[in-house]
């Protein structure tokens, strides 16, 4: 057959499945269509992305039937020996054996469970359930706590309820000016800025505020490299200017907030010369960005993991809410302050009961009138529903602890690699008397479990996420996962059952949405209107939607704040800058972040042939003339170390980069795992690692790689939007 016919006899046939990207927040929408060749991933133009998918989303596919897949149940019959295939029946016996035996042996709590912020709203409610009704255990979390839990806290006491963004991603479009504070849109998630190029090519302003010249920085008006874990000092010295140019708002202050006085009164003491010490930058710098936010008469800030990746990271998004409150920027068409939320189900994620403290629809463990109506729902006593329990980091740090953890179920997660300490954590995983893993690939976690389950992938199971705007979707099943492979949802009815409580632990993922649903209503996050032929029909439904005929809340915030007086609240900061500064011994700053072809910790993505012929193997940037100094070149390879350890990396060259720091990307295992280094003090309220800021050195250790150029992304937008 010649080449041409070869091609058409492997085009897939049929319009395919409508459905969503499972990658970031953005959950773009995507058609599956399945040919000879096997699945292929098109755009489609759904409101969000409207039809433009970055290099992940095209490369989807590549993962549905790849020869790594998990086809079947792998089990340990000793600590130390191989995994090896056993059929689910006896897989599954031998997890709900586990469960029992450590339950009864050191306490209900003993046995925990560790989430994802990739997983459907039904698998997150589901799993929450299982959790506090089925096995009655405080210990929960997931790996969202390392990614958005400091937004969350932030903006939950600011305005009363979290939603990433509390406006659609359309509004970007009108907005006057722009601020992206430690936010790399033009890697993390490209399609968004196709609504900063309208916003500008309507006469709009652009800053960008990252310690790097990121590609999204390339665009910028103005952009400013502040130092690392400066954010909220910025912040603090811009509202300094805003008093003094008498630019606040006074009337929206009195109206629909509380607490300026004190933060006014902070804020004096951060005059343009001190903030410009502290953040690296110039006060004619700060002057000029207080002059445009001052002037401007729509405005949103949008927040990404730069600056809520830190110990103070409360504080840091605090400081910027207080900005745009004293602006009367908030809670109006094209203003507002919003959390540029990372994983796909980012926002669900974090609203239907897989934290530590948290019930489904946004409610509270510690709250009794949310303990009543989850108890009343599910039919338990009160006594038996569990309370608040740790936080991810202390979590994964008691495994095999006495009085910690003793067994562990981890779904859609790989904490090896995404953990503080991830040395350190798979040891402790190790040390587990039992670890479950579910997952479709031999994740670094899945690799030290007693007992591996293979879950469907994304296009194989239906479900709902909830992307970074608060919009419900429903991802639909495009092909059938492959023989031996269970969803996750079966996963946890099947081990519900042989618990003696499966029949509230249903398998069916709408029956499972219809259930989170119900148990939503009336709580902050109320999903009671929304449902899967509503959806099916097209309708766009923000939450909260409390009704079957309610439109749905793009905008939540417009009449008033969910505080009890409907007012928003200023919050003064407490802590200032991060744990750790360079020194003698460690000089530069260490910060770390995602590359635009690859997704978290890896597990996906570093298996996809597309996306690793663009990025093969661990990079560190560094800035031409501290390589210089440093007698490194483009190529080498060197060592990164920080008071923890040290990673293995191969160098780039940045120009882009402030002198003083290092870029490490996350999302690679071994020795070039970033958090191996990176410093695990928490912030406080939030329970966020400080993974962007710590004292480095790096040393050359020897010469040639096989991918030594300058990032080729690296100040060259137009090679985002590039097909793979
Ligand atoms: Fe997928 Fe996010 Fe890329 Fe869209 S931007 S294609 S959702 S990874």
């Amino acid at each position: 057959m010649d080449r041409k016919k070869d091609l058409a006899a492997r085009r897939p046939t049929g319009s395919g499945t409508a459905t969503h990207c499972p990658y970031c927040a953005l959950q773009c929408g995507i058609k599956v269509q399945v040919g000879p060749a096997g699945p292929l991933v098109r755009p489609r133009p759904f409101p969000v992305n409207r039809g433009v998918l970055c290099p992940k989303g095209w490369a989807a596919a590549e993962l549905l039937r790849h020869p790594d897949r998990l086809r079947t149940p792998l089990v340990r019959e000793a600590k130390g020996a191989p995994l090896s295939p056993l059929p689910w029946p006896e897989a599954l016996d031998r997890t709900a054996a586990a469960i029992r035996r450590i339950q009864l042996t050191y306490g209900r709590h003993s046995f925990g469970l560790f989430g994802g912020g990739g997983l459907t709203n039904e698998k997150v409610y589901l799993l929450g359930k299982f959790a506090r009704v089925g096995l009655k255990t405080r210990s929960i979390d997931y790996n969202g706590r390392f990614c958005m839990s400091s937004a969350a806290v932030a903006m939950k006491r600011a305005f009363g309820l979290d939603r990433g963004l509390p406006f659609p991603i359309a509004d970007i479009s009108g907005a006057e000016v722009v601020v992206l504070v430690g936010a790399n849109v033009s890697e993390t998630m490209p399609p968004l800025e196709q609504y900063l190029k309208e916003q500008r090519s309507r006469g709009g302003s652009l800053i960008v505020i990252d310690p790097r010249r990121t590609s999204t920085a390339c665009h910028a008006d103005l952009h400013l490299p502040l130092r690392p874990g400066s954010d909220a000092a910025l912040a603090l010295g811009l509202l300094h200017l805003i008093l003094a140019e008498d630019r606040v708002d006074w009337e929206f202050v009195a109206k629909r907030t509380v607490g300026f006085e004190e933060v006014r009164k902070q804020a004096i003491a951060f005059w343009p010369e001190r903030a410009a010490r502290l953040t690296g930058l110039s006060p004619s710098q700060l002057r000029e960005v207080a002059s445009l936010l001052g002037k401007a008469k729509t405005l949103l800030v949008l927040s990404g993991r730069g600056q809520e990746q830190q110990s103070e990271s409360v504080g840091n998004l605090s400081a910027w809410i207080n900005l745009c409150l004293a602006l009367g920027k908030v809670g109006k068409p094209f203003c507002g302050f919003g959390s540029l939320t990372g994983q796909g189900n980012g926002q669900g994620g974090r609203e239907h009961g897989q934290k530590a403290d948290q019930l489904p629809g946004y409610r509270s463990l510690e709250a009794a009138e949310d303990r009543t109506h989850l108890c009343r729902f599910w039919g338990i006593a009160e006594e038996e529903l569990p309370h608040s329990g740790p936080t991810a980091e202390p979590l994964l740090r008691s495994c095999g602890e006495a009085g910690g953890l003793q067994g562990l179920l981890v779904m859609g997660s790989n904490p090896a690699i995404s953990a503080p300490k991830s040395l350190e954590v798979m040891e402790r995983l190790r040390n587990l008397e039992f670890l479950v893993v579910s997952d479709f690939f031999l994740s670094e976690t899945a690799a030290l479990a007693d007992v591996v389950l293979p879950a469907a992938q994304w296009a194989e199971e239906e479900g709902t996420m909830t992307n970074l705007e608060g919009r419900v979707i429903l991802r639909e099943r495009a092909l059938a996962p492959p023989p031996g492979v269970w969803n996750d949802l079966e996963i946890l009815h099947a081990l519900a059952e042989r618990l003696g409580w499966g029949e509230a632990f249903p398998a069916e993922a709408i029956q499972v949405f219809d259930e989170l649903r119900r148990a939503s209503a009336g709580g902050a996050a109320d999903y009671s209107g929304i449902s899967y032929p509503r959806l099916r029909q097209g309708e766009e439904l923000f939450w909260p939607c409390p009704s079957p005929g309610h439109p749905g809340t793009p905008r939540p915030f417009l009449d008033q704040f969910a505080t009890p007086d409907g007012k928003a609240r200023f919050h003064p900061i407490q802590g200032l800058g991060p744990a750790e500064t360079p020194d003698s011994a460690f000089p530069l700053w260490l910060t770390t972040g995602r590359l635009l072809v690859h997704y978290q910790s890896g597990t996906q993505t570093r298996r996809s042939p597309t996306l690793l012929r663009l990025e093969s193997e661990p990079t560190v940037a560094i800035h031409p003339e501290m390589a210089k100094g440093l007698k490194i070149e483009a190529g080498d390879r060197v060592r990164v170390s920080t008071r923890r350890g040290f990673v293995r990396a191969v160098a780039r060259i940045s120009k882009g980069l402030r002198m003083d720091c290092l870029f490490l990307p996350f999302h690679w295992g071994g020795e070039g795992s970033a958090n191996r280094v990176t410093n695990p003090v928490l912030d406080l309220e939030s329970g966020m690692p400080e993974f962007k800021c710590c004292a480095a050195r790096v040393e050359r250790e020897s010469e040639g790689c096989s991918n030594p150029e300058i990032n080729p992304f690296e100040g060259k937008p137009e090679n985002l939007r590039k097909n793979p």
